[in-house]
């Protein structure tokens, strides 16, 4: 089993798209494929978990399930929503997908915001009690560029779900998962920036790539200048696909040379 005694199940790290990666997958002749590419949000990788057949919601980040009470960038503004799109998307998960109430369902998507300098945006006034005291979100966005939103937002792109409690748990593919996310209201989640075979996708150029994410959280009237995004997620169309043997990678990341210059996360490995 890929999760540990908790349920947690951890978000495998993305490789970076380099040559001798793309040859591999060439060799393999997975190249010619259907291949999504979806913009890279950088933020706080955040999962939420419906369990006990749907009893109950956690929230995990990168290294694992929270404690309730636990103040993560103020993520408890959002579990209102949570709670709403997560009933809808178990309902659509079991009804479409699993023919079967599945134990734990994942929505694993990235947590946002909290900075937007713009003359006419006023800062987040978003704040939650937590052990009965108010609290106030805090950035997750440190950088000068990508910015997003002064608000706190979650952005979902995969979904993957677990019959029984012990299971190994199952990824919806990028198609299945877009057919549920798209049924949700209020859900923001990971779109097609471009489709087809791995040379098209490649050749996208990420170095103007302008961040499309503001405009989805209400900051249309406001763009900021240079607001490049921090690159793309690439998928191969039949990741998660049951009976689909994978024999290369099927995930890799392309990030934007002006981000990697900037950005303080040192894990750009090769
Ligand atoms: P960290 O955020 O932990 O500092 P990172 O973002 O540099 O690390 P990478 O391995 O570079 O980690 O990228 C993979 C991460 O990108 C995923 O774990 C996820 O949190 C995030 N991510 C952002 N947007 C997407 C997307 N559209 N699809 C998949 N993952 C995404
Ligand atoms: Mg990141």
């Amino acid at each position: 089993s890929t999760s540990n005694d908790n349920g947690f199940e951890r978000y495998s790290e993305i490789d970076n798209s380099n040559e001798k990666r793309v040859a591999a997958i060439k060799q393999l002749g997975m190249d010619k494929d259907d291949w999504i590419a979806t913009e890279k949000v950088h933020g706080a990788n955040f999962g939420i978990y419906s369990v006990d057949f749907g009893k109950g919601l956690r929230y995990s980040k990168r290294s694992g399930i929270m404690p309730p009470h636990e103040h993560f960038f103020g993520y408890h503004v959002l579990i209102p929503e949570f709670q709403t799109q997560m009933a809808a998307i178990r309902k659509y998960v079991t009804e479409f997908v699993v023919k079967a109430s599945p134990h734990t369902i994942i929505v694993n998507g990235e947590l946002f915001g909290g900075k937007y300098t713009h003359p006419n945006v006023p800062k987040s006034k978003q704040t939650f009690l937590l052990n009965g005291k108010p609290k106030s979100i805090s950035a997750v966005q440190t950088d000068s560029f990508p910015q997003y939103s002064p608000n706190l937002h979650f952005y979902a792109f995969d979904i993957k779900y677990r019959l029984q409690e012990k299971d190994d748990a199952v990824t919806l593919t990028f198609d299945d998962a877009t057919s549920i996310f798209e049924r949700i209201p209020g859900l923001l989640y990971a779109r097609p920036i471009i489709r087809g075979p791995l040379d098209k996708v490649t050749a996208f150029d990420v170095e103007t790539f302008e961040t499309t994410l503001p405009p989805l959280v209400g900051m249309g009237n406001f763009p900021l200048k240079g607001n490049w995004s921090e690159g793309l997620v690439v998928k191969h169309a039949k990741r998660g696909k049951i009976g689909w043997e994978c024999k290369g990678p099927s995930i890799i990341k392309i990030k934007c040379v002006a981000f990697q210059e900037i950005s303080t996360d040192r894990k750009q490995g090769p």
